[in-house]
Parts: C-alpha cells; structure tokens; sequence
C-alpha cells in the first residue's frame, strides 16, 4: 500500500464531505477529500439544492443574528415565528412515524444553530427565504414551514463557499477520483481503494470519512431497494451517487440501518432528463404548488390530500404516490385563483403543459387523463368545498372540503375560475433515505453496534435519520451537522493513531 502525508480522508464532494473535510483540518489532521466527479460537476446533490437549512430559532432576533444585513424594515413585515427544539423534533418524528433514531434526531436538532454559525464563520452567507417559505399576503410575510434562511447563492453558493474555505484550510482536493474500497487491517481502517485517472490505487490513511451520497442515481439498485417501477424515476440531483460508501462500508462488515426501500422523491417534471444537470436550467423540473391545486391520476381521480400539510412535510412522499399511479404520472390541476401563487418553475421553459379557457377544454387537452372521470372529480370537489372559510397561504387555513372520499384539507379554494392549467409530473428522486449505523461521533458501527475504528460517515449514506418522509431542509443541515462532527472525530482518532 502507497504512504502518504495525509491523516484523514473525506469521500464525496458535498456538503457533508465539505463540512467533515473543514473539521477534520481544525482538529489539526492532514486532510486529502476524493470527488467522483470532475471538477466542473463537483458539489454532488448539495449543488442542486436551494440551499435551506431547517435550524432551531427564536424569531427575529436569531435570524438577525444569522442575517445581520436584516433591515428593521423587514423585520416588521415579517413574522418569522419560532422554531423550538420541541418543535424540531416533533416534526422529525411525526413525518417519520416516530422511526427516526432518537440519538440522531437529538444530536442533529440541538447542533443544528451552533452549526449554522459554524458555517457562516468559514465563508457561507445566509438569507431569509422570502417567496419560498413564507407568501406576501396582504402585505405581511409569515414563515410557515419550520424554515427561514437558505445559504445566498442556494446549493451552488454554499458548496462554492465550502470549497473555498476547504481550499484555505490545506485541504488537498482531487477531483474525478472514485473511491472503491476499504483496507481494514487489525486495530481499524488501514486505507482506502480508489480510481484515479483511469488507474487504481491503494493508499494507507489512518482515518476514513464517507459522505458519498446514497445509492439514488443507481437504477439497479433503485428497483432491488425500493421496488419495481423505481427504475423509471427521474434523477433530481448528481449522477455520481450509486451507493458507493455504502457497499464499501458493507464489504468490511458495517451495519446496514434505517429505510432501505425509502426515499425522498417529489412530483416532477414528467419528460426531465435522467438526471439533474448542474450547467442546465435543472430547478426546472420543481412542481411543489400542488397545495393550491389538484392532483390527478390517468382516471383523472385525485390521490392525495394536497393540502394536508405545508408543502415542506408533505412534497417529500408525494413522489411515490404518483409513480404508484396507473402509468406512474400524474397531472397538478389550477385555477386562476392558485396562477398567481405557482413557484417560477411552472413558468420555465420544458413544462409539459396545457393552458384553457374552460375546465371541459383542459379535459380535452390533458389527453392521457380520463375526461369524464376527470370532470366528475372537479364536480365533486368543487360541490364539497367549504365555501365560508377564507384562504389563507401562509397558515394551514382550515378551508377544507367536506365529504369526499379523499378529502382536502386545506386551502380548497374552489377549481371554477378561467383560465385553467394542468401539469404533467411523474416521479423525481432526490435522495435514499437507508443507508449506514452511526453512533453521534459519526463512527461508524458493525453489526454489533461496536465501532469500526478509523471508519466515519455523514450525509445522505447515514441510515435511521429519515423514514417516509422527510421535512423540508433537514438534509442539508443534517449533512453539516454530522460532517462537522464526523470530521472532527475523524481528525481527532487520526492525530492519536
Ligand atoms: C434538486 C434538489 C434540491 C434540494 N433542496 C434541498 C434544500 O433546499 N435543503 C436541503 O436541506 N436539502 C435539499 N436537498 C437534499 C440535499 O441535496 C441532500 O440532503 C444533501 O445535499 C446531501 O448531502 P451529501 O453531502 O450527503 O451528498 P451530496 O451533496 O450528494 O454529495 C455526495 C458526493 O459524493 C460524491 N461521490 C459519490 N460516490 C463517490 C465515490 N465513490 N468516490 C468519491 N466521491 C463520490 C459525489 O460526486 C458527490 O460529490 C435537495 C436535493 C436536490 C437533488
């Protein structure tokens, strides 16, 4: 096996690599991070995101704290709201049916600020996000959906921050190197395998982070996991997360944990690419407005209560439901009432769409969706709305439908007024939510629940943080917290070696 001059080593090039690589080098080790892809596409999923970070926050004063640019102006039309730790957690466990791993979700809530902070101090500038997590309506912004700041720039700007401030740190970066494998000797992990420039490669490290993303961009995998009909996702996100440090893990014994045949999968732009392009317009394929819309299937029956939640704890699983459908697609239905509140994506060029004047002609034009039982659904649904409660955007308004079969539960505004659009979507992938067992020092553990010693992970390839479903931008804040803590651990077992 080649020596080296470096303590630790980080795979993957994310944001939870990044953040493990950035604390791996303050805890005084000799840093080397392996990106699977070239340069040009480095950043992994992370550079897709729109760069939401969910973190515990008492209301206005914390967020200036995070956002000091942020006027008294904007603090007075705003109700940022709050956002507990109690909160945080019940949230983590309502939506994944109280599966999540209580040691986690206790350890990514409580380090969930600090982390923020530790961010912005190597680089990383935050921001409200008005416009996506809060609606300007009649003339006050109120935060509805555990979320207020997003990293300026979204994923692009935060990973670009990342790398620089990996760069300053003496982080030797090498870009299109894929890692293959561990070397784990007696007392631990003794290296790591990889493809460098066509040609592998064995060198000895004496501490390994993996934070190489889940198995999503991997279609065999997709199927055998997650079930037939997987296969046919799109990819939202990077092309270069096939599973890697999870089969790598596996190899030397790590213990496989959490939701294996679940994910974190959206309604999408139906005729997408395969999968997201960094260069291309790839927040395109978003379909998130389906709260203010329908949702119907190729019988042109409704599937889901579109308005049960605030779209942050409910777009997560509505991605399966619609490649559950006949045909694994689906079309999101608006009136003229919900046009004005639909995210820019709709408006993007490569929408598979169709505009009318009267519900009977959008029947007519959304040609693979059942017009009669269509028209019946709209019927129906705009007979059972409840016409006396006023709509409201930014809180879950009660505005309900009364006694369908599948009712809707919030802001059921009637589907009556011209003009009419419909959306094509099928099912985007975002990310895998089964993956490895780690204790809160990021180690990573063997069947029996010992750590494998030199062995580290964070990220998306973590197991038991996310079952279902998921809320809103807890991945990118649950990639950070357990990076930083990762790394450290990391750096700290290496030095000590
Ligand atoms: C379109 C989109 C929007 C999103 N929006 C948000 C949001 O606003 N907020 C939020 O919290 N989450 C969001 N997410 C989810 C978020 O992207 C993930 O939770 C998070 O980025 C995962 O970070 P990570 O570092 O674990 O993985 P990634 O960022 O995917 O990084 C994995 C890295 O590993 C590399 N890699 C893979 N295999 C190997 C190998 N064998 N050797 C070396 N390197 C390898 C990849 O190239 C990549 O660089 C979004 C995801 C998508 C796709």
């Amino acid at each position: 096996m080649e020596a080296s001059g470096f303590d630790v080593v980080v795979v993957g090039g994310g944001n939870a690599a990044l953040s493990a690589a950035l604390s791996a080098a303050e805890a005084g080790a000799k840093v080397a991070l392996l990106e699977r892809a070239p340069e040009e596409k480095r950043g992994g999923n992370s550079r897709f995101t729109g760069g939401g970070f969910r973190m515990v926050h008492h209301g206005a004063q914390d967020i200036k704290r995070i956002v000091p640019d942020l006027s008294d102006a904007d603090i007075a039309r705003t109700d940022f709201g709050e956002y507990s730790a109690e909160d945080y957690l019940d949230d983590l466990g309502r939506v994944t049916q109280y599966f999540i791993d209580p040691d986690l979700a206790d350890t990514l809530v409580h380090n969930s600020t600090d982390t923020v902070h530790w961010l912005m101090g190597r680089g990383v500038k935050f921001l409200p996000n008005y416009g996506r997590q809060a609606y300007n309506h009649e003339g006050r912004f109120k935060f509805f959906g555990g979320v207020v700041i997003y990293a300026n720039g979204g994923g692009a700007g935060l990973v670009e921050s990342e790398y620089k401030a990996a760069a300053a740190h003496g982080v030797m970066i090498h870009y299109a190197a894929r890692a293959t494998g561990i070397v784990r000797g007696k007392g631990g992990v003794e290296g790591i395998r990889s493809i460098r420039d066509g040609a592998e490669e064995t060198i000895a490290r004496r501490a390994i982070v993996l934070a190489c993303g889940g198995f999503e961009s991997n279609r065999e995998w997709r199927s055998r996991y997650l079930g037939p009909g997987w296969d046919m996702a799109k990819v939202r996100g990077t092309r270069y997360n096939t599973g890697d440090g999870i089969r790598m893990a596996l190899d030397i014994g790590a213990q496989s944990y959490g939701q294996w045949s679940g994910a974190h999968a959206v309604a999408w732009e139906r005729y997408a690419n395969d999968f997201g392009d960094v260069d291309g317009q790839h927040s395109a394929g978003y379909r998130h407005s389906y709260p203010f819309g329908l949702m119907v299937n190729a019988n042109g029956e409704r599937f889901v209560d579109e308005g049960a939640d605030f779209r942050n704890y409910t777009y997560a699983k509505y991605g399966r439901a619609v490649l559950a459908q006949p045909g694994g697609y689906a079309w999101q239905v608006f009136d003229a009432q919900a046009l004005p509140l639909l995210r820019d994506e709709y408006k993007m060029r490569g929408a598979t769409k169709v505009r009318a004047v009267s519900i009977e002609e959008l029947a007519a034009k959304m040609e693979d969706v059942d017009a009669t039982g269509f028209l019946k659904t709209v019927r129906d649904y705009n007979a059972a709305v409840r016409r006396d409660v006023k709509f409201d955007p930014n809180i879950k308004d009660g505005k309900a439908t009364v006694g369908l079969a599948l009712n809707k539960s919030n802001w059921a505004n009637t589907m009556e007024k011209a003009p009419f659009e419909a959306y094509s979507v099928g099912c985007g992938i975002t990310f895998t939510f089964g993956g490895l067992k780690i204790d809160t020092k990021g180690h990573v553990l063997d069947i029996e629940d010992a750590p494998i010693a030199g062995l580290y992970a964070a990220g998306e390839l973590v197991g038991g943080l996310f079952y279902f479903n998921y809320p809103g931008s807890a991945g990118l804040m649950a990639g950070a917290v357990f990076g930083r803590i990762a790394g450290r651990s990391a750096g700290t077992f290496a030095l000590k070696r």
